[in-house]
């Protein structure tokens, strides 16, 4: 019996061990496809990730690879110089933001300079005691102390050691060379003509402003073509040849001082004729007259000139009366404010230059001259004169004086055009160029 027993015993046993047995398989059986299952999903996120890896790769590939020259703005250049008739390429240029340019070492031996400075500034100092100043990483030249906008930025290249200037630099620098251009498509030849001559550095004269803003031809193109009337006995007084004499900045932070006069002062022309005759400074004042010459030619024949130039004891006067009337109703602090609102506080005024003038066609200055033609005329044709909107509509809380519609200031055509073109006011052009403060 008890054998019996232990054989059941046995039996049991055997029944449970193969029961266990079987339920380990089991168990190991789903680890393993649990395990497999695992692996399965790391292998498709490892997949994924890598054809993730793969796609940013081919992607980086092709944007680095890409062939930007067929984007539209891109131009290629070609530069030679011709030397007693003979055409030599230049071996050493560049081209760098979409402009050409010839490296300083160059030209050192044809045009007598040697090459001092360092990677802020570099000068070409000539024999008989010229200089020109690059200051590197902007596009200000100073040639003789006057400075000069190149429309692009002078770099140096580490590459070389060599300072790289924009190739029109040597359009209006130099006597005894010519830059040619020729435009053929998006292929641009520059050749510098060599004469035989003296070559003589151009203390004045105005640099192009950047060339590839407009078409080269434009560049090219004399200004006063653009003009109806005959203008050209005026040019030299629209682009005067010293502009830095013209640009100085005039406001409450910049004032004139209680003895300026300028020395210069002439009749305007132009004058309403309900006043006394206005005065200018005499470059200005013959820029404005040919202003009104080519006014009329457009058939605007109804405008003058109301207000010039101011002194300062004129310019008092006015204040003190408006201070006056003020007072009457305010405190003086309040009184002075209101006036100060309206009326340049004396020394403050641009009219105390003699480069500005008041003009329209109005019963009285109002910013209701905004809406006549002849106004939209002058913003778009001022500059060519030499004359800038000095307040304009967007700009008063820089310039502190409301929108003047009728209010130009003479700086001469070389900078006009500049400020015009980049919609910023005196203000700010100053600032940004450090010119005229
Ligand atoms: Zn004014």
């Amino acid at each position: 019996m008890s054998a019996r027993r232990n054989n059941y015993e046995n039996e049991y046993n055997e029944r449970d061990k193969a029961f266990m047995e079987l339920n380990k398989r089991k168990m190991a059986k789903e680890k393993k496809r649990r395990k497999a299952a695992a692996m399965l999903k790391f292998m498709q996120a490892f997949v994924l990730a890598l054809f993730g890896v793969v796609l940013f790769a081919a992607v980086m590939v092709f944007a680095l690879s890409r062939d930007f020259s067929k984007s539209p703005d891109k131009l290629n250049f070609t530069l030679s110089t011709l030397i007693d008739g003979k055409k030599h390429a230049v071996n050493d240029f560049s081209v760098y933001e979409n402009e050409c340019y010839f490296s300083l070492g160059d030209f050192s031996q044809q045009l007598g300079y040697k090459i001092v400075g360092d990677v802020n500034v570099m000068t070409a100092a000539f024999d008989n005691g010229d200089k020109v100043r690059f200051n590197i990483g902007t596009d200000i030249v100073e040639i003789n102390g006057n400075k000069k906008f190149l429309g692009h930025n002078i770099y140096f290249s580490a590459k070389d050691a060599n300072v790289y200037v924009p190739v029109e630099f040597f359009e209006n620098t130099f006597d005894g060379i010519v830059l040619n251009i020729s435009k053929n498509g998006k292929k641009i030849d520059y050749t510098i003509e060599f004469s035989n001559e003296e070559k003589i550095l151009k203390s004045t004269g105005n640099l192009p402003t950047n060339p590839l803003d407009k078409s080269l031809y434009v560049l090219q193109a004399s200004p006063e073509s653009d003009f109806l009337a005959d203008l050209s006995a005026y040019e030299m007084y629209m682009n005067p040849e010293d502009s830095e004499e013209y640009i100085r900045l005039i406001n409450t932070a910049h004032p004139l001082g209680a003895d300026y006069v300028p020395g210069d002062l002439c009749g305007v022309v132009d004058t309403r004729n309900d006043r006394a005759q206005q005065k200018m400074r005499e470059y200005a004042a013959k820029a404005l007259e040919a202003m009104f010459i080519e006014m009329r030619a457009n058939g605007y024949t109804d405008v003058s000139v109301t207000s010039a130039y101011r002194s300062y004891d004129y310019q008092s006067q006015l204040f003190n009366n408006s201070l006056n009337s003020f007072r009457q109703y305010y405190d003086y602090n309040t009184a002075y404010a209101k006036t100060a609102a309206q009326i340049a506080i004396p020394g403050t005024s641009e009219h105390q230059s003699g480069l500005c003038a008041d003009l329209h066609n109005l019963p009285a200055a109002s910013q209701q001259f905004e809406s006549k033609d002849v106004y939209k005329w002058l913003v778009s044709h001022c500059a060519d004169f030499g004359f800038i909107l000095r307040y304009p509509k967007d700009k008063s809380d820089i310039t502190g004086i409301i929108f003047e519609p009728w209010h130009y200031r003479y700086v001469g055509r070389y900078y006009a055009q500049k400020i015009m073109k980049s919609g910023l006011c005196l203000e700010e052009f100053c600032e940004q160029n450090g010119v005229g403060i």
